[in-house]
């Protein structure tokens, strides 16, 4: 009889990119362990941290020091920090957290079955950067599960002054295109229907590849698996979105009218001190284009307030840049200064109130912008992927539109991981709420499960 697995417990901060490689971590343990969502029954504790700002490493020291009581009340529970804080500290952390007994950086997720192992007879610390993309292990996917986060490249080149990534996630690598389709092969074999392509600038993916192929061509090659029903990608670097990339968004079936170009600043100045390559004109000349070409994108951003030296003028070209381009959301942040980057040392550091100021009102003009747009799909009928139920009701379901906004609404549990069509009816700040419905809806273009007929408006 075999002996039974034990369990391991994943803590995941941070993007989706950090999600993909947590569910990494727990494929290639899975041969010894199973993903238990309770921490105190762990054989095995891991957290994979985000050093992107310094509140998100802030969190995981305090979930750490926070983990001491565990530790003393299980001793044979091993704990370990993964990714890109434990990148950035490496040794220090080891040497700061006596409880700790395994750091492993952004690349060492695949030799994480035998770290885990030497780490029951000494603590063990792996934060070797690779050369290349990792021979990646196929995955396996869970029968029934209908999105899925696939990564096609890792690190990023382009060493924007307020960034970590390129020190904790290294150089730039594209996984070969023909490992990318045959997981995606395996996902739809086992009945899913989105796929979000991952990686920090998407557009240069082929580069350096042995046999080079474009990011174009490798979505117009995903997009002809029958079964694909919805592609996404993320990040999109607006320097290096194509014409030809563009202009797929009105070509290929599967692509869902949804793009996230994160904009960082509307002042060429900041723009420039950012190291972000395009100017506001660029950037808006850009969104122009992408409208002609699919006038239902839906575009979200990235946002940064009290860079080093942003004066009331700057922010003000930031304000203005976010109301004409009216982005469907934008996820905000206030600068934060990072180790090894160029802006952290930077003169003119802006006081956290300046920073603090400005976000709260960039918030209050998005927040107004997304309840609009929101408003203006109401009545509508949309194709709606249903991913599980609502966290406000467990009577509710809850999916995203093509477009990415998120949709709550009644129907049996059934229709999780299904294409429905939804009516919507009312606009909500941070979402919508709909009525299942039994007409297609004009934006799907794939079958969907058929609900009650919608009711003729009265
Ligand atoms: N590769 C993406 C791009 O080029 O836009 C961004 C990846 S980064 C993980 C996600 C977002 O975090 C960035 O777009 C930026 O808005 C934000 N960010 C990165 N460094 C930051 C910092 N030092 N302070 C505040 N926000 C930061
Ligand atoms: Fe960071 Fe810039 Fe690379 Fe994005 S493109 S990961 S912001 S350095």
């Amino acid at each position: 009889m075999s002996r039974p697995k034990k369990k391991v417990y994943i803590k995941t901060f941070g993007c989706q990119m950090n999600v993909a490689d947590s569910e990494q971590m727990a494929q290639v343990l899975s041969p010894e362990y199973v993903l238990t969502d309770r921490p105190d029954d762990a054989d095995l504790y891991l957290i994979n941290t985000c050093a992107i700002r310094k509140k998100s490493e802030e969190k995981v020291r305090s979930l750490l020091g926070s983990l001491r009581a565990l530790k003393q009340k299980r001793p044979q529970m091993l704990l370990g920090v993964g990714g890109c804080v434990a990148q950035q500290e490496g040794e220090r952390l080891l040497a700061a957290v006596p409880h700790l007994d395994l750091v492993f950086g952004t690349h060492g997720i695949y030799r994480l079955p035998e770290l885990v192992r030497r780490a029951s007879l000494k603590r063990q610390l792996d934060v070797a950067l690779n050369e290349g993309f990792p021979a990646a292990p196929p995955r396996r996917w869970q029968p029934g599960s209908a999105q899925a986060l696939v990564t096609i490249m890792q690190g990023c080149n382009n060493f924007c002054s307020f960034c970590v990534v390129p020190y904790v996630r290294g150089r730039e690598y594209s996984r070969p295109s023909a490992e990318v389709v045959a997981e995606i092969q395996e996902f739809l074999a086992a009945g899913g229907k989105e796929v979000t392509l991952l990686g920090q600038n998407v557009n240069s993916y082929g580069r350096g590849l042995a046999k080079p192929v474009t990011f174009p061509q490798l979505l117009r090659r995903l997009s002809e698996l029958p079964d694909l029903a919805r592609l996404r990608f993320a990040t999109s670097h607006p320097k290096d979105l194509s014409v030809e990339l563009m202009a797929l968004f009105s070509e290929l079936e599967p692509l869902c009218e949804h793009l996230h170009l994160p904009l960082q600043s509307g002042s060429n100045r900041i723009l420039a001190a950012m190291n972000r390559s395009y100017s506001r004109e660029h950037y808006l000349e850009k969104v122009e284009k992408l409208r002609r070409f699919s006038p239902d994108l839906s575009l979200t951003t990235d946002l940064i307030v009290g860079f080093p030296g942003e004066t009331e003028a700057d922010f003000q070209d930031t304000l203005e840049l976010v109301q004409e381009v009216a982005f469907q959301q934008a996820f905000c942040f206030k600068y934060s200064p990072r180790p090894q980057t160029r802006a952290a040392s930077l003169p003119e550091q802006l006081p956290e109130e300046v920073k603090a100021e400005r976000l709260a009102r960039l918030l209050e003009l998005q927040d107004r912008l997304t309840l609009a747009a929101h408003q203006r799909l109401v009545g509508q009928v949309r194709e709606v992927l249903v991913e599980g139920e609502s966290k406000r009701s467990a009577d509710e379901l809850t999916g995203r539109l093509r477009t990415n906004q998120v949709v709550n609404f009644s129907g049996p549990p059934e229709l999780i991981g299904q294409l429905v069509s939804v009516e919507i009816t009312e606009a909500h700040p941070h979402s919508l709420k709909g009525r299942w419905v039994a007409e297609p809806s004009p934006h799907s273009r794939r079958p969907v499960v058929e609900g009650e007929p919608r009711r003729l408006s009265c």
